[in-house]
């Protein structure tokens, strides 16, 4: 597709640096975490904990952060906390197994249609709970050509891929160039129907959301970018800004939040995330996860029945289209399954009984014809 036959135009080219700008603002090393307003004591549990997960997070994330509050749920996404020390049995390295089923370097291939796609192992932003952070740790590289081969000569040779999902490290973490040599490379691949982008920029760092962005990522493919709220206090003028600037180009946007302890485990939080992110940054809630096996964050999961209480209360209270689905991604690659409550309560024959969202229970016949 030449630039004639997109979407959308980039108005007149200003140069990409105001999202630079903000990432070399905030917090980028360890060191810089001197800064910030921590006890010693604080310091120096939080310096341990960040050995263990690199630390990294946006100026326009860290002016959120309300420092008079050690419990602030921005901060507890991005600071490290020396309960990241905590080992706990039958935490993984690789909760849903990506290594297990990658038959090339940075791709993995669990179900037939799609693949993950890794062209880096960076982010703008790292967030303590993330689930992959051993392989950030462990491999950490970012994007160059010739790393990526592999995996686009896999997908060229599997015509039953018809999803790319490049996520990370973060894939919007890029610069446009690469973003425009990836998207190419891949709308070059005929099979190629979707291109899904999984990416936490557009809530820490809503400046990197930019006309030649939008314009890098436009081609033959539908475009889907899935943003990672998890808590209401992350939709702001900028973040609305960066979404407006996604949809008006013709992306699908979704939501997935991870329920997170102390961050969003109240159904007046989650009930606010939900509507807002439909209702002001027209993102529809998909994802609810439940917070996977990865090491250190025993402290921010909760029960699967707390997040059932949770998941059934927001069935209750929000619209369909308002309503995340609330899954566990399964160790050893089962998947994501929806694990919300049941309303199925009994079946004989064709007669079911099913409770309703005002929590009485109804009776339903089947009646199907010959
Ligand atoms: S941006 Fe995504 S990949 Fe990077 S640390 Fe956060 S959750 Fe993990």
């Amino acid at each position: 597709m030449t630039s004639d036959t997109k979407l959308y135009h980039a108005p007149a080219a200003a140069p990409d640096t105001a999202w630079q700008a903000d990432v070399r603002a905030g917090v980028r090393h360890v060191r810089d975490l001197d800064r910030l307003p921590l006890s010693p004591a604080e310091r120096a549990a939080t310096q341990a904990a960040a050995a263990n997960h690199k630390v990294r997070v946006p100026k326009a994330y860290l002016d959120l952060i309300d420092w008079n509050d050690p419990a602030d749920p921005i901060r507890a996404q991005v600071i490290p906390s020396p309960d990241e020390l905590v080992k706990t049995e039958g935490e993984l390295d690789d909760p849903i197994a990506d290594h297990e089923f990658s038959p090339v370097p940075r791709l993995t291939h669990r179900h037939a249609d799609r693949v993950l796609l890794f062209p880096t192992y960076q982010c703008a932003v790292y967030c303590r709970f993330c689930f992959r952070k051993e392989s950030l740790t462990a491999i950490g590289r970012g994007y160059t050509r010739e790393a990526l081969e592999p995996a686009l000569a896999y997908i060229a040779e599997h015509p039953e891929i018809r999803e790319v999902i490049l996520t990370g490290g973060d894939p919007l973490s890029l610069p446009d160039k690469a973003l425009v040599e990836i998207r190419a490379r891949i709308e070059a691949i005929p099979h190629v129907r979707l291109l899904r982008i999984h990416t936490r920029v557009s809530v820490a760092l809503p400046s990197r959301i930019t006309p030649g962005l939008v314009e890098a990522l436009q081609g033959r493919p539908m475009v889907t970018i899935v943003t990672h709220f998890n808590h209401p206090r992350e939709i702001t003028d900028a973040t609305e800004a960066a979404c407006r600037t996604l949809r008006q180009a013709g992306f699908v946007l979704l939501n997935q939040s991870v329920l997170l302890k102390g961050v969003n485990d109240t159904i007046e939080v989650l009930e606010e995330l939900c509507r807002e992110l439909m209702y002001r940054l027209g993102v529809k809630p998909y994802y609810l996860h439940h917070g996977d096996l990865a090491r250190g964050m025993a402290h921010r999961r909760t029960t699967i029945a707390q997040g059932q209480a949770l998941a059934g209360a927001l069935r209750a209270r929000l619209s369909g289209i308002c309503n995340p689905v609330y899954v566990l991604d399964l160790p050893e690659g089962g998947g994501k399954v929806p694990i919300g409550p049941c309303y199925v309560e009994a079946r004989e024959g064709e007669n079911w009984r099913l409770r309703g969202l005002d929590g009485q229970a109804r009776k339903y016949t089947e009646i199907v014809g010959e």
